[in-house]
Protein backbone atom coordinates (compact mmCIF):
# COMPACT_ATOMS: atom_id res chain seq x y z
CA UNK A 1 0.00 0.00 0.00
CA UNK A 2 1.34 3.72 -1.09
CA UNK A 3 1.11 5.68 2.13
CA UNK A 4 1.35 9.05 -0.21
CA UNK A 5 3.63 10.44 2.60
CA UNK A 6 6.16 11.34 -0.50
CA UNK A 7 6.81 14.68 0.24
CA UNK A 8 5.08 15.67 3.90
CA UNK A 9 7.27 16.84 6.04
CA UNK A 10 6.76 15.23 9.77
CA UNK A 11 8.40 15.98 13.15
CA UNK A 12 9.00 13.38 15.51
CA UNK A 13 9.84 13.80 19.15
CA UNK A 14 12.11 11.96 21.66
CA UNK A 15 13.12 9.38 18.40
CA UNK A 16 16.22 8.51 18.92
CA UNK A 17 15.88 5.39 20.05
CA UNK A 18 12.33 3.19 20.73
CA UNK A 19 9.11 3.94 19.45
CA UNK A 20 10.16 7.49 18.40
CA UNK A 21 13.10 5.93 16.37
CA UNK A 22 10.58 3.19 14.82
CA UNK A 23 7.74 5.82 13.61
CA UNK A 24 10.94 8.39 12.02
CA UNK A 25 12.41 5.07 10.30
CA UNK A 26 9.14 3.96 8.87
CA UNK A 27 8.19 6.77 8.09
CA UNK A 28 11.79 7.79 6.11
CA UNK A 29 10.86 4.83 3.84
CA UNK A 30 7.58 5.92 3.32
CA UNK A 31 9.17 9.23 1.68
CA UNK A 32 8.62 11.87 3.94
CA UNK A 33 11.39 14.53 5.37
CA UNK A 34 11.44 13.77 9.21
CA UNK A 35 12.93 16.13 11.49
CA UNK A 36 13.95 14.16 14.65
CA UNK A 37 14.66 15.45 18.26
CA UNK A 38 15.77 13.71 21.40
CA UNK A 39 18.19 15.12 24.03
CA UNK A 40 21.12 13.48 23.80
CA UNK A 41 22.90 14.58 20.42
CA UNK A 42 25.28 11.93 19.89
CA UNK A 43 22.69 9.14 19.91
CA UNK A 44 20.26 11.25 17.79
CA UNK A 45 22.98 11.65 15.28
CA UNK A 46 23.81 8.18 15.25
CA UNK A 47 20.07 7.50 14.54
CA UNK A 48 19.87 10.17 11.65
CA UNK A 49 22.87 8.62 10.09
CA UNK A 50 20.72 5.63 10.00
CA UNK A 51 17.99 6.66 8.65
CA UNK A 52 19.71 9.14 5.98
CA UNK A 53 21.62 5.79 5.13
CA UNK A 54 18.08 4.11 3.83
CA UNK A 55 17.98 6.51 1.15
CA UNK A 56 14.07 7.86 1.28
CA UNK A 57 13.07 10.93 3.06
CA UNK A 58 15.77 13.65 4.30
CA UNK A 59 16.42 13.71 7.65
CA UNK A 60 17.00 16.75 10.32
CA UNK A 61 18.29 15.95 13.69
CA UNK A 62 17.89 18.73 16.27
CA UNK A 63 18.47 18.02 19.82
CA UNK A 64 15.75 18.94 21.89
CA UNK A 65 14.58 18.49 25.36
CA UNK A 66 10.79 18.73 25.54
CA UNK A 67 10.47 20.11 28.41
CA UNK A 68 12.17 23.32 27.24
CA UNK A 69 10.01 26.07 25.94
CA UNK A 70 12.87 27.89 24.56
CA UNK A 71 14.49 24.64 22.82
CA UNK A 72 10.88 23.65 21.74
CA UNK A 73 10.17 26.62 19.62
CA UNK A 74 13.79 26.27 18.40
CA UNK A 75 13.21 22.45 16.92
CA UNK A 76 9.70 24.21 15.41
CA UNK A 77 11.93 27.17 13.61
CA UNK A 78 14.99 24.89 12.49
CA UNK A 79 12.21 22.75 10.73
CA UNK A 80 10.77 25.06 8.77
CA UNK A 81 13.35 26.81 7.73
CA UNK A 82 14.44 23.46 6.37
CA UNK A 83 11.49 22.26 5.10
CA UNK A 84 9.22 25.22 4.42
CA UNK A 85 6.00 23.05 5.96
CA UNK A 86 4.82 20.80 8.51
CA UNK A 87 2.44 18.18 7.89
CA UNK A 88 2.90 15.86 11.02
CA UNK A 89 3.44 16.17 14.34
CA UNK A 90 4.18 12.66 16.73
CA UNK A 91 4.02 13.68 20.11
CA UNK A 92 6.40 11.85 22.03
CA UNK A 93 8.81 11.83 25.12
CA UNK A 94 10.12 9.54 27.65
CA UNK A 95 8.18 8.15 30.26
CA UNK A 96 7.51 9.19 33.69
CA UNK A 97 9.08 6.94 36.63
CA UNK A 98 6.84 3.37 37.33
CA UNK A 99 5.51 3.65 40.92
CA UNK A 100 3.22 3.70 43.29
CA UNK A 101 1.01 6.86 44.22
CA UNK A 102 2.71 7.06 47.76
CA UNK A 103 6.54 6.83 46.28
CA UNK A 104 5.83 10.37 44.87
CA UNK A 105 6.43 13.64 45.75
CA UNK A 106 4.97 17.32 44.04
CA UNK A 107 8.45 17.18 42.35
CA UNK A 108 7.53 14.42 40.55
CA UNK A 109 3.91 15.44 39.82
CA UNK A 110 5.50 18.36 38.62
CA UNK A 111 7.71 16.85 35.81
CA UNK A 112 5.61 14.11 35.03
CA UNK A 113 3.18 17.12 34.07
CA UNK A 114 6.08 18.91 32.03
CA UNK A 115 6.98 15.30 30.39
CA UNK A 116 3.93 13.96 29.24
CA UNK A 117 1.40 17.01 29.04
CA UNK A 118 3.44 20.22 28.80
CA UNK A 119 5.48 18.92 26.26
CA UNK A 120 1.90 18.08 24.07
CA UNK A 121 0.01 21.18 24.48
CA UNK A 122 3.52 23.25 23.72
CA UNK A 123 4.61 21.01 20.33
CA UNK A 124 0.96 21.41 19.20
CA UNK A 125 0.70 25.11 19.86
CA UNK A 126 3.76 25.80 18.09
CA UNK A 127 2.62 23.58 15.02
CA UNK A 128 -1.01 23.90 14.43
CA UNK A 129 -0.15 27.61 12.85
CA UNK A 130 1.53 25.14 10.36
CA UNK A 131 -0.58 22.39 9.93
CA UNK A 132 -3.14 25.07 8.64
CA UNK A 133 -1.00 26.08 6.15
CA UNK A 134 -1.00 22.38 4.93
CA UNK A 135 -4.80 21.81 4.52
CA UNK A 136 -4.37 18.15 5.71
CA UNK A 137 -2.35 18.08 8.89
CA UNK A 138 -1.86 15.20 11.41
CA UNK A 139 -1.08 15.50 15.09
CA UNK A 140 -0.40 11.94 16.90
CA UNK A 141 0.53 11.72 20.45
CA UNK A 142 2.13 8.42 21.71
CA UNK A 143 0.24 7.61 24.79
CA UNK A 144 0.24 4.36 27.22
CA UNK A 145 -2.54 1.29 27.41
CA UNK A 146 -3.13 2.77 30.45
CA UNK A 147 -5.44 5.35 29.60
CA UNK A 148 -8.21 2.38 28.98
CA UNK A 149 -7.12 0.19 31.34
CA UNK A 150 -5.51 -0.73 34.66
CA UNK A 151 -1.48 -1.03 34.97
CA UNK A 152 -0.08 -1.21 38.21
CA UNK A 153 2.92 1.73 39.41
CA UNK A 154 2.19 3.52 36.64
CA UNK A 155 -0.29 5.75 38.45
CA UNK A 156 1.88 9.26 36.67
CA UNK A 157 1.70 8.17 33.55
CA UNK A 158 -2.08 7.00 33.82
CA UNK A 159 -2.98 10.51 35.30
CA UNK A 160 -1.03 12.77 32.97
CA UNK A 161 -2.03 11.23 29.65
CA UNK A 162 -5.43 10.94 30.51
CA UNK A 163 -5.07 14.70 30.12
CA UNK A 164 -3.38 14.24 26.31
CA UNK A 165 -6.43 11.85 26.02
CA UNK A 166 -8.96 15.02 26.94
CA UNK A 167 -6.92 17.30 24.96
CA UNK A 168 -6.78 15.42 21.72
CA UNK A 169 -10.67 14.82 21.87
CA UNK A 170 -11.06 18.74 22.77
CA UNK A 171 -8.29 19.60 19.56
CA UNK A 172 -10.09 17.33 17.12
CA UNK A 173 -13.03 18.87 17.45
CA UNK A 174 -11.59 22.45 17.40
CA UNK A 175 -9.34 21.17 13.91
CA UNK A 176 -11.80 19.37 12.18
CA UNK A 177 -13.07 22.01 10.21
CA UNK A 178 -9.27 22.64 9.16
CA UNK A 179 -8.94 18.91 8.22
CA UNK A 180 -6.43 18.09 10.35
CA UNK A 181 -6.83 14.80 12.95
CA UNK A 182 -5.69 14.65 16.16
CA UNK A 183 -5.08 11.33 17.20
CA UNK A 184 -3.38 8.68 20.55
CA UNK A 185 -1.64 5.72 19.79
CA UNK A 186 -1.51 3.69 22.84
CA UNK A 187 1.29 1.00 23.23
CA UNK A 188 0.60 -1.99 25.38
CA UNK A 189 3.91 -3.70 25.76
CA UNK A 190 6.69 -2.88 23.17
CA UNK A 191 10.29 -4.13 23.66
CA UNK A 192 12.48 -0.91 23.86
CA UNK A 193 14.81 -0.10 26.63
CA UNK A 194 12.60 1.60 28.67
CA UNK A 195 11.09 -2.06 29.23
CA UNK A 196 14.28 -3.83 29.01
CA UNK A 197 15.37 -1.58 31.99
CA UNK A 198 12.32 -3.41 33.91
CA UNK A 199 13.85 -6.55 33.85
CA UNK A 200 16.02 -7.96 36.70
CA UNK A 201 19.85 -7.25 36.39
CA UNK A 202 20.34 -10.77 37.84
CA UNK A 203 17.29 -12.77 36.61
CA UNK A 204 16.90 -15.94 38.88
CA UNK A 205 19.06 -18.79 38.88
CA UNK A 206 18.36 -20.47 35.57
CA UNK A 207 15.90 -17.97 33.78
CA UNK A 208 16.78 -17.44 30.30
CA UNK A 209 16.11 -13.96 28.71
CA UNK A 210 13.47 -15.84 26.79
CA UNK A 211 12.34 -16.95 29.82
CA UNK A 212 11.83 -13.39 31.54
CA UNK A 213 10.11 -12.58 28.28
CA UNK A 214 7.64 -15.29 28.65
CA UNK A 215 6.69 -14.74 31.51
CA UNK A 216 6.18 -11.05 30.99
CA UNK A 217 4.03 -11.85 28.15
CA UNK A 218 1.81 -14.46 29.64
CA UNK A 219 -0.95 -12.53 29.63
CA UNK A 220 -1.11 -11.26 26.71
CA UNK A 221 -3.33 -12.78 24.00
CA UNK A 222 -0.68 -13.21 21.32
CA UNK A 223 1.68 -14.52 24.21
CA UNK A 224 4.66 -11.79 23.07
CA UNK A 225 5.84 -8.40 23.73
CA UNK A 226 5.52 -6.12 20.99
CA UNK A 227 8.27 -4.61 18.75
CA UNK A 228 8.48 -0.98 17.83
CA UNK A 229 8.25 -1.16 14.22
CA UNK A 230 4.31 -2.70 14.74
CA UNK A 231 3.35 0.46 16.64
CA UNK A 232 5.11 2.43 13.82
CA UNK A 233 2.99 1.05 11.53
CA UNK A 234 -0.28 2.31 12.83
CA UNK A 235 1.41 6.12 13.29
CA UNK A 236 2.63 6.08 9.57
CA UNK A 237 -1.16 5.15 8.69
CA UNK A 238 -2.62 7.79 11.11
CA UNK A 239 0.11 10.06 9.29
CA UNK A 240 -0.69 9.23 6.78
CA UNK A 241 -4.18 10.58 4.15
CA UNK A 242 -5.42 7.13 4.28
CA UNK A 243 -6.95 8.00 7.52
CA UNK A 244 -8.19 11.19 6.81
CA UNK A 245 -11.58 10.36 8.15
CA UNK A 246 -10.33 9.14 11.85
CA UNK A 247 -9.57 11.79 14.35
CA UNK A 248 -10.08 12.06 17.82
CA UNK A 249 -9.62 8.51 19.00
CA UNK A 250 -7.37 6.71 20.75
CA UNK A 251 -5.91 3.09 19.16
CA UNK A 252 -4.23 0.67 21.05
CA UNK A 253 -1.14 -1.47 19.80
CA UNK A 254 -0.94 -4.40 22.37
CA UNK A 255 -1.26 -7.56 21.34
CA UNK A 256 -4.62 -7.85 22.86
CA UNK A 257 -3.69 -6.77 26.27
CA UNK A 258 -6.71 -4.75 27.01
CA UNK A 259 -9.42 -7.10 27.91
CA UNK A 260 -12.07 -4.34 27.94
CA UNK A 261 -14.11 -5.45 24.70
CA UNK A 262 -13.78 -2.17 22.65
P1 LIG B 1 12.81 4.69 25.24
O1 LIG B 1 13.19 3.51 24.43
O2 LIG B 1 13.39 4.85 26.60
O3 LIG B 1 13.14 5.99 24.37
C1 LIG B 1 12.87 7.25 24.91
C2 LIG B 1 13.24 8.33 23.92
O4 LIG B 1 12.79 9.56 24.46
C3 LIG B 1 14.73 8.48 23.67
O5 LIG B 1 14.96 8.84 22.33
C4 LIG B 1 15.09 9.64 24.61
O6 LIG B 1 16.29 10.28 24.18
C5 LIG B 1 13.85 10.50 24.45
N1 LIG B 1 13.60 11.46 25.53
C6 LIG B 1 13.50 11.18 26.85
N2 LIG B 1 13.28 12.31 27.54
C7 LIG B 1 13.23 13.32 26.62
C8 LIG B 1 13.07 14.72 26.71
N3 LIG B 1 12.89 15.34 27.90
N4 LIG B 1 13.10 15.46 25.58
C9 LIG B 1 13.28 14.86 24.38
N5 LIG B 1 13.45 13.54 24.23
C10 LIG B 1 13.43 12.78 25.35
O7 LIG B 1 11.22 4.75 25.48
P2 LIG B 1 10.03 4.14 24.58
O8 LIG B 1 9.71 2.79 25.06
O9 LIG B 1 10.30 4.39 23.16
O10 LIG B 1 8.80 5.04 25.10
C11 LIG B 1 8.33 6.18 24.40
C12 LIG B 1 7.07 6.66 25.12
O11 LIG B 1 6.07 5.64 25.04
C13 LIG B 1 7.29 6.93 26.60
O12 LIG B 1 6.52 8.04 26.99
C14 LIG B 1 6.77 5.67 27.26
O13 LIG B 1 6.35 5.88 28.60
C15 LIG B 1 5.61 5.35 26.34
N6 LIG B 1 5.22 3.95 26.45
C16 LIG B 1 6.07 2.96 26.07
C17 LIG B 1 5.67 1.64 26.20
C18 LIG B 1 6.56 0.49 25.77
O14 LIG B 1 6.15 -0.66 25.97
N7 LIG B 1 7.71 0.74 25.19
C19 LIG B 1 4.41 1.34 26.76
C20 LIG B 1 3.58 2.37 27.16
C21 LIG B 1 3.99 3.67 27.00
P3 LIG B 1 17.17 11.21 25.21
O15 LIG B 1 17.25 10.47 26.50
O16 LIG B 1 18.48 11.39 24.52
O17 LIG B 1 16.41 12.51 25.31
Amino acid sequence: MDLQLIGKTALVLAASKGLGKACATLLVIEGADVVIGARDRDTLETTAAELRALGKGRVLAIPVDVKKPDESAAFVDAAIKEFGKIDILINNAGGPPFGSFESFDETAWQSAFELNLLSTVRFSRLVIPHLKKTGSGRIINIVSLSVKTFLANSVLSTSIRMGVVGMAKILSNELGPDNITVNNVAPGLILTDRINDTFPKNPPSGATREDLLAERAKDIPLRRIGRPEELAALVAFLASPLSGYITGTTIQVDGGAIKAPY
